[in-house]
């Protein structure tokens, strides 16, 4: 396993902040040994299709390999199945739950997010479902039968998600979401609606505002009451609560951690030689410390800390985005998440599209749309370059947002 004088770069999880830091740490250093655990035993998958296509029965987790159509070994990685249980920050080694151990000269952890757990409904209850994983997605998948009932914990982009994909497998799917609104944490209220009202056009029941009070699993399925006085039966439940980051090892290895692996703006840790990056980090953002839970940021933050790990001293500054897919609907987001209320304009578009900004100083700060990928990619040019507009004409959609680049 050693190779004295060689480099040694070990990165700790299979996501794509970890996959994205294996491969840039090699090609910015060839030379080095980079290894790359993870602790499921197979070549690196995307998450994003498990609540879609693999759902629907359109894709299987194995077609979008993070890596590209030959994996790892492609990049002149070493992948290991291995579970890492522990750091030695002393002697520079991972140990792993079978009691191996990888030396490192430079260790970058991305152990991403954990499902949140609610108390009433523990992982592993009968009808009950999570989803982060393969496993979980495979499991899930086989359980959406056509006419059964589906009963959703949570409105938020994976929850909604799932009912899209189960309202198109033909189940009776409900949503139950505690705040007075879907997407409450993601989207203005008029998006939100746009969105709301596409479920409930497939037949998905969107029950805001309430409260559980009550689950009882019998034999034949799951009963459940709310505080306001509502009964739904379930042939299964699938929880979308949310995440939170996997700081288990960083912190048993004595690492700053608070609400996430804390690292500065080249994603180094408390410890000079341990970088971190993806969902599972808190990083330095505008105005202070955050953590954003999607792909594209894994990606970019993975990079940064995988150049960094090969000796690069790069600072992260990707500008935040996501995406979601629900039927026809293409969801995205980008610009940072607002310290304080922002002056929102609302561009008019036609044919059940949407685009919204939020500005800052004269400038975009922010904007979500759906179905407006073109416009979104111009958006985000503006919004990097800090572009001066006019409020008036960005709520006309008669006035092209590329000439405001000019
Ligand atoms: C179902 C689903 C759908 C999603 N859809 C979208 C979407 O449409 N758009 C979007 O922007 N984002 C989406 N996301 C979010 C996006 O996938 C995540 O933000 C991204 O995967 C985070 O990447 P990461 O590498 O930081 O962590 P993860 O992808 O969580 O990867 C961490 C990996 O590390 C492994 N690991 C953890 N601890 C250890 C250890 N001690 N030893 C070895 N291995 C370990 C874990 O098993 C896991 O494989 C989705 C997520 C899920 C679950």
């Amino acid at each position: 396993m050693e190779s004295p004088g060689k480099q040694r770069i070990v990165v700790v999880g299979g996501g794509p902040a970890g996959v994205f830091a294996a491969i840039e740490a090699k090609r910015a250093a060839p030379g080095a040994e980079v290894t790359l655990l993870s602790d499921e035993a197979c070549e690196p998958y995307e998450k994003p299709p498990l609540s879609k296509g693999v759902l629907t029965g359109k894709a299987l987790p194995e077609h979008a390999p993070i890596a590209g159509p030959n994996g790892m070994a492609a990049h002149n990685v070493v992948l290991a199945c291995a579970c890492v249980t522990a750091i030695d920050r002393v002697g520079h080694q991972v140990i792993t739950a079978t009691g191996q151990r990888f030396a490192y000269d430079a260790l970058v952890l991305a152990p991403g997010s954990i499902n949140r757990e609610l108390p009433q409904w523990p992982a592993g209850m009968a009808r009950v479902h999570y989803l982060r994983n393969e496993q979980e997605a495979r499991a899930l998948k086989s359980a959406l039968v056509p006419g059964k009932r589906l009963l959703i914990v949570g409105g938020g982009l994976i929850g909604l998600e799932v009912a899209a994909s189960a309202a198109t497998l033909g189940l009776t799917t409900t949503v139950l979401e505690v705040a007075p609104r879907i997407l409450a944490r993601v989207c203005d209220t008029e998006t939100g609606a746009l969105i709301a009202d596409t479920h409930r056009r497939h037949g998905v029941a969107l029950d805001t505002g309430e409260m559980i009070e009550h689950v009882r699993a019998h034999d034949a399925g799951i009963e459940v009451a709310t505080q306001s006085g509502k009964a739904f039966s379930a042939d299964l439940v699938v929880v979308g609560a949310g995440v939170k980051p996997n700081v288990a090892l960083a912190a048993a290895a004595g690492l700053a951690t608070d609400d996430g692996i804390v690292v500065d703006a080249h994603c180094r840790t408390s410890d000079p030689a341990i970088l971190a990056c993806g969902d599972a980090v808190r990083f330095p953002g505008p105005a202070e410390l955050i953590r954003l839970e999607n792909w594209r940021h894994a990606q970019d933050h993975g990079m940064v800390a995988g150049r960094n790990a090969a000796g690069a001293a790069d600072v992260y500054k990707s500008l935040p985005s996501f995406w979601s897919e629900q039927y026809d609907l293409y969801i995205q987001g980008v610009g940072w998440p607002a310290a304080a209320p922002r002056a929102r304009v609302r561009r008019a578009l036609d044919g059940g599209r949407a685009l919204v900004f939020w500005l800052a100083d004269g400038a975009i700060a922010s904007a979500m749309g759906i179905n407006a990928q073109r416009d979104l990619a111009v958006v985000r040019r503006l919004i990097e370059r800090k572009v001066p507009v006019d409020a008036a004409a960005l709520a006309d959609a008669s006035k092209p947002l590329q000439a405001m680049l000019k």
